[in-house]
């Protein structure tokens, strides 16, 4: 039988604050910092002490309701979430339950048969838990790391409609860029700051009902809920083939076996005993601060790549290339103001320059040249002065040292050569030192032409004017045939 995919994601994003969520403990890099120094009697959870919201939190909270079209409440509850875990030293985490800060949002996203809208059923916040690290030398035991416990942490749950691993594709990396666009966020996952958790079940396709579904937790990077994803969507197909039935539960995933593992049977919401935090007023967000957030709100990818495709005629995909970091987005515009043709500057930024970064592994912020160089050579390659091949060999010299265009140019003497005279003389030794050649060509052999031409631009050094010298070479030829 063949089947519909059905999958919601919960996405769990560490927010960019300097202080965490419920304490004035600094946010600290949680794979580097030394364990359990930045903590404080409120987040390693003793007792009589009181929680005071970050208010930075909330804020980042609300860019992201608003770049997901959310509706946010004017008033929102934090509830307890209760449940043992020796991370959670508390014995709860603070979340958002029944009234969360956001809710009935959309994010559109670009796949191969077009947009797609997913919509996003909540954003809320609440707190991170700690680290464990599980040692086992000979003596097994768990090492407890506070640092990350009451980080800012913001949930952002999808509605169950994505139906294809390149939805999922879409929707996380859109959602991710989306993130760091807004300053939230730093998008690092090998850090663990984004984290996914989804929701797959399968029904036969056409059927409206929903099937059982499971719940895979703890994946920490694209690769591994996309390995996840499609090996659940093929153990669920063959459990129905069977004619068997899904049990509802929650999953882990193994990266190193590439499978699914059981957790535990699916937990209720009742068994998390929620109530709200009596600690905490209710969180009040008036239409004046959400308007304030709204102003301050910066351009997102995709209305840029909009922009993009608009202003300088881009086609979509090198649009969404360039305007997915704000960094090359404004590298790109700062090079257009510049002087440089903005298709021809789109093609080389995406093309040679991402290339030598790919292949240097370094970032974009470590680059050597700055817009305007990268303008200047634009700017030659498009007045003739270079032609493509000199282009790319003088933008490969000013990515590795920092030069100017001109200035490797001229000491290299790279100038095209567009001087007919040149050319024409050049034109006229090849085919003077090639009469086997000439003769084959006047006899019809017409491909030939395309030789002669290799010819007289390696007599150039490569820096023939390639529009002068097929004038002048188809001139000279046809010169012959009479
Ligand atoms: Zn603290």
């Amino acid at each position: 039988m063949r089947y519909e995919a059905v999958i919601g994601l919960e996405v769990h994003a560490e927010l960019l604050t300097r202080s965490k969520m419920f304490c004035s403990c600094a946010v600290v890099d949680s794979t580097s910092a030394a364990p359990n120094t930045a903590v404080c009697p409120v987040c390693a959870g003793m007792p009589g002490v009181l929680p005071v919201v970050n208010r930075q939190a909330v804020e980042y909270a609300l860019r992201v309701a608003l770049a997901l079209d959310c509706e946010v409440a004017q008033t929102s509850l934090f509830a307890r979430k209760n449940y043992f875990y020796p991370d959670l030293p508390k014995g709860y985490q603070i979340s958002q339950y029944e009234y969360p800060l956001a809710e009935r949002g959309r994010l559109v996203v670009d796949t191969i048969s077009g947009e797609r809208t997913i919509r996003i059923r909540r954003v809320h916040l609440e707190e991170d838990t700690g680290k464990l690290t599980h040692v086992n030398d000979g003596q097994p035991r768990s090492l407890v790391d506070l640092n990350r416990a009451g980080v800012p942490l913001l949930e952002i749950v999808s509605e169950p409609d994505m139906h294809s691993l390149e939805e999922v594709r879409a929707y996380a990396t859109s959602l991710r860029s989306i993130l760091r666009a807004l300053g939230v966020n730093s998008g690092d996952m090998e850090k663990g700051v984004i984290r996914f958790e989804a929701n797959v079940s399968i029904r036969p396709e056409g059927s409206a009902q929903l099937g059982t579904r499971v719940e895979i937790k703890n994946l920490n990077s694209f690769r591994a809920m996309e390995r996840a994803i499609a090996y659940e969507l093929e153990r669920q197909a063959a459990i129905l083939d069977q004619g068997k039935e899904v049990a509802q539960e929650t999953l882990g995933w193994s990266e190193s076996e590439g499978r699914t593992y059981s957790q535990r049977s699916k937990e209720e919401a009742h068994d998390y005993r929620y109530f709200p935090e009596p600690d905490l007023p209710p969180l009040v967000v008036d239409a004046d601060w959400l308007e304030r957030v709204a102003a301050e709100m910066p351009e997102l990818p995709r209305a840029r790549q909009q922009r993009f495709m608009n202003n300088y005629a881009l086609a979509a995909v090198d649009a969404r290339l360039l305007a997915e970091e704000a960094e090359t987005a404004a590298f790109y515009e700062a090079a257009v103001a510049a002087g440089a043709a903005p298709r021809l500057a789109a093609n080389y930024l995406l093309g040679e320059v991402f290339a030598w970064m790919n292949a240097s592994g370094e970032p974009f912020s470590a680059l050597r040249i700055t817009p305007s160089s990268f303008a200047g050579l634009i700017q030659m390659l498009e007045s003739g002065q270079v032609n493509q091949n000199t282009a790319k060999a003088v933008l490969a010299e000013m990515l590795r040292d920092g030069r100017e265009a001109a200035e490797i140019i001229a000491a290299s003497g790279l100038q095209q050569v567009s001087d007919a005279d040149v050319i024409t003389a050049l034109v006229a030794r090849v085919l003077e030192e090639n009469p086997a050649e000439v003769e084959s060509y006047l006899n019809g052999k017409e491909t030939l032409a395309n030789w002669f031409f290799g010819q007289v631009m390696r007599a150039a050094a490569g820096r023939a004017n390639p529009q002068i010298l097929r004038r002048e070479l188809a001139r000279q030829l046809g010169n012959l045939k009479r």
